[in-house]
Formats: structure tokens, sequence, C-alpha cells
């Protein structure tokens, strides 16, 4: 099976409490290779962009100015099967239904506050990708 590419973003509340090497150190011994990496503080026009598919959710002016107040971790991730490998590793958007070992069991403040983004299609993956890396 050839390769996939996923995005991966370490939110605000794990970049600031330095938990980025465990979250790599997560990926890379599950085989997931880090393809590009870069730290960047994004606009709240950027998250907007980023987002744009919760446009109509109630959270999602809480969603952009969370993403934007502090400096984020992008990667892509590379390997096979990749985009449910991350989505696995990650666990479930709110921390408290996450399975055990899973990220944001383990690092997760809240639902919001929940440490990681991860694309969860092909599609959205190349589009995200872009976003983050052009
Ligand atoms: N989110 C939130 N409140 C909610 C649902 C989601 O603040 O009730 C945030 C949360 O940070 C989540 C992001 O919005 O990671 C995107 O939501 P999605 O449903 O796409 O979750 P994910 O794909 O990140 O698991
Ligand atoms: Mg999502």
């Amino acid at each position: 099976m050839s390769d996939q590419k996923t995005l991966s973003l370490i939110k605000p509340d794990a970049v600031e409490r330095n938990l980025v090497g465990k979250i790599i150190d997560i990926f890379e011994t599950n085989g997931i290779v880090i393809e590009k990496i870069k730290k960047v503080h994004v606009s709240n026009e950027f998250a907007k962009k980023f987002y744009d598919v919760h446009k109509d959710k109630p959270f999602f002016k809480e969603l952009c100015s969370y993403l934007s107040s502090g400096p984020i971790i992008a990667m892509v991730l590379k390997g096979e099967n990749v985009i449910k490998k991350n989505r696995d590793l990650m666990g479930a958007t709110n921390p408290k239904d996450a399975k055990e070992g899973t990220i944001r069991q383990k690092f997760a403040i809240s639902i919001d506050k929940n440490s990681v983004h991860g694309s969860d299609s092909e599609e959205n993956a190349s589009k995200e990708i872009s976003l983050f890396f052009s």
C-alpha cells in the first residue's frame, strides 16, 4: 500500500506545557515519519480559514481564537494509512471519551484544549497541508 500524508497540529495548550517531544515520540514510535515540521503562531484570520468546515458550529469563534492564542507545531506526517493511524493515536475529541494511551487521554485538558489536530480524510489532508505548507 502506498504512503499517505496527513496534517498534524500540536495545539497551544500542549506547546505551552512543553509536550512537543512527548507527542512526536508517540508518532515516531508508531512508525510515522515527520516529513515537514514548523513552529508558527497563526492569525485569527488564518484559523478561520483552517476551520472553515466548522464555521456554523456554536464553538467556531472560540475555536479560532484558541488556535491563534499561541505558538503551535504544524507537521506533515507520512506513512501507510497515516490519516487513520494518526486519528487513532490522537483519541476522541473529548479527552473524557479518549481511550487509554491515546494522546488526548494522556495530555488533553478539555474538549477545546485537546492538544492535537489531525486531518480526517484524504481531501481535508491535502487542503490542510497546502494551507500550512505552500
Ligand atoms: N471543539 C470544541 N467543542 C466541541 C467540539 C469541538 O471546542 O464541542 C473543538 C475541538 O478543539 C476540536 C475542534 O473543535 O478538536 C474540531 O472539532 P472536530 O469535531 O473536527 O474534532 P477533531 O477532528 O479535532 O477530533
Ligand atoms: Mg476534525
